[in-house]
């Protein structure tokens, strides 16, 4: 009998996993999962204690429904992606395998993971192969006419949906039960090596059932309001799809097939568009990183960038980090990452922009708090929504629009609703004085346990100008 085995990544789902329908396509072939934890590696990329966790409870939950179909998931723990690769090896020598199957992954550290790995198996006789599988469309299948990546996203965008009305890619169901089902889960996956913490289950529920539930509600109830509401914090208004997203629980095809399944007219435009649109920006990040690989080392898009002399102040980057900078808009997004690991689109523009523009904060530590922090990590998309912030990247913000972060307040979260949620101690202030309320409380002779702000706006942000300026001059 042959051994087919599917190495999990960040691809933690049955349903329309492009390696695990490969591997199971043969019916007669037995098929294993192998999933391997690298704790060290993950220190070194900066994973959240929170996704860690999140990983942790999707994959016990897979294991169970591999297990139900036949498939025995196996776990292995080691320090990093070199130690990975022998365990794999001395895996498929063990196993008897045959054949590996594997979904991409497109960073740097993982693509040479996977070549050092397909190097190795074949030596061992073990057919190699990998799947385009976390994208809707291939890196590099959407270019220029002259065959070059875009470094804009709208014509990236344009050419993208044209590709798409060419045709869509395939979603794939769930394998069959093979013949062995159901299994007994086996071994119960402990505890990884690494700082997990705990989740709001309320908010993120852990599975694939509970992430399609969320896409088709959202597909169904929200999708046609995205545009009118996505900017405020206090809604409800966004998918919170990207926890799934990022570790594989969700793949961007369900998403697209579930509102094209609701609204047939998405891709041509309209209100379900704004939202596919932001799969798009997904994609473009991803893309970028992988035409231009030095972004996953963090190298600025625009060299000149290089040349800004940033300040190195840790009390206030604590401040921005700890949300005390005394602008409250900054503060309550701060404290919702700090507390969700998660944080509002919105947010994130306004909390990153206030680190460099206001700070003069490198942006590279903006990157990994984030990084640190976020149930969604992703290098693609958070190096992009960073270096766009910062003005260092392509298509980024040009560097002399600065967010001014009161005013961002009064109209993202006019009444200060989403303020008061994270931040109890303004419960007095009224709502008309919730942006600036060391103002309320200097008038009103009040005392507030809340600090005042820690940088003038107006005079930060003629320094940051100024030393935008100095680095361009300099270039
Ligand atoms: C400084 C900064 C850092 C960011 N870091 C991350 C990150 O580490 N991981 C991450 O998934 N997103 C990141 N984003 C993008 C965006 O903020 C989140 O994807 C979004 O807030 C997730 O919430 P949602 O699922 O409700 O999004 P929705 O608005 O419902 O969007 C649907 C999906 O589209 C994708 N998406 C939306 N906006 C973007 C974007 N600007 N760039 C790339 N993909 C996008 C996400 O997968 C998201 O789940 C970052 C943005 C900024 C400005």
């Amino acid at each position: 009998m042959t051994t087919h085995l599917v190495w999990l990544r960040n691809d933690l789902r049955i349903n329309d996993n492009t390696a695990l329908t490969a591997a199971c396509r043969d019916s007669k072939a037995k098929v294993l999962a192998l999933f391997i934890a690298t704790p060290q590696q993950w220190q070194q990329h900066d994973m959240a204690p929170k996704q860690a966790a999140f990983i942790h409870q999707n994959l016990c939950l897979l294991q169970e429904t591999l297990a139900e179909r036949g498939i025995q998931l196996h776990y292995h723990q080691c320090a990093d992606f070199s130690a990975s690769v022998d365990h794999l090896a001395e895996f498929c020598q063990q196993h008897q395998v045959d054949a590996l199957y594997y979904n991409y992954q497109y960073e740097i550290n993982e693509r040479e993971r996977d070549a050092a790995a397909e190097k190795r198996l074949d030596a061992q006789g073990v057919i190699c192969q990998g799947f385009d599988d976390s994208l809707l469309l291939p890196p590099g299948s959407v270019q220029t006419g002259s065959n070059t990546m875009f470094k804009v996203f709208t014509p990236f965008s344009r050419a993208f949906v044209r590709r798409l009305h060419q045709g869509l890619p395939e979603c794939h169901h769930a394998p069959k039960a093979r013949a062995e089902a159901p299994l007994s889960a086996g071994k119960k996956i402990p505890a990884f090596d690494y700082p997990m913490e705990q989740i709001d289950a309320s908010l993120f529920p852990a599975g694939e059932e509970a992430a399609l539930k969320q896409l088709r509600h959202f597909g169904k109830q929200s999708v046609q309001h995205y545009p009118d509401v996505r900017d405020l914090p206090a809604l409800d208004g966004t998918s919170r799809l990207s926890p799934y997203l990022a570790i594989g629980v969700l793949s961007p095809r369900q998403c697209l097939h579930r509102i094209l399944k609701e609204h047939p007219d998405a891709l041509n435009e309209g209100k379900s568009f704004t939202w596919l649109n932001e799969l798009i920006w997904r994609e473009f990040y991803r893309h970028l990183m992988v035409a231009f690989p030095a972004l996953c080392k963090h190298q600025p898009f625009i060299d000149w960038t290089h040349n800004v002399e940033w300040q190195k102040n840790a009390a206030h980057l604590n401040a921005w980090q700890q949300g005390k900078t005394g602008y409250p808009i900054v503060d309550a997004a701060m404290r919702q990452l700090n507390h969700l690991g998660w944080m509002h689109n919105r947010l994130r523009m306004i909390t990153a922009s206030f680190l460099v523009k206001d700070l003069l904060i490198d942006w590279h530590d903006g990157e990994r708090y984030f990084m640190q922090q976020l149930i969604d990590g992703d290098l693609a998309a958070n190096n992009g929504g960073w270096q766009w912030a910062a003005s260092t990247g392509t298509d980024a913000a040009p560097y002399f629009r600065i967010f001014n972060p009161t005013t961002q307040g009064e109209r993202f979260d006019k009444q200060g609703e989403f303020i008061r949620q994270w931040l109890p101690e303004l419960a007095a202030v009224p709502d008309s004085d919730i942006h600036q309320p060391h103002v309320w409380a200097q008038k009103n002779n009040k005392k507030l346990d809340y600090p005042a702000p820690i940088v003038e706006h107006k005079d930060a942000r003629k320094k940051t100008l100024d030393a935008f300026e100095r680095a361009r001059g300099a270039a």
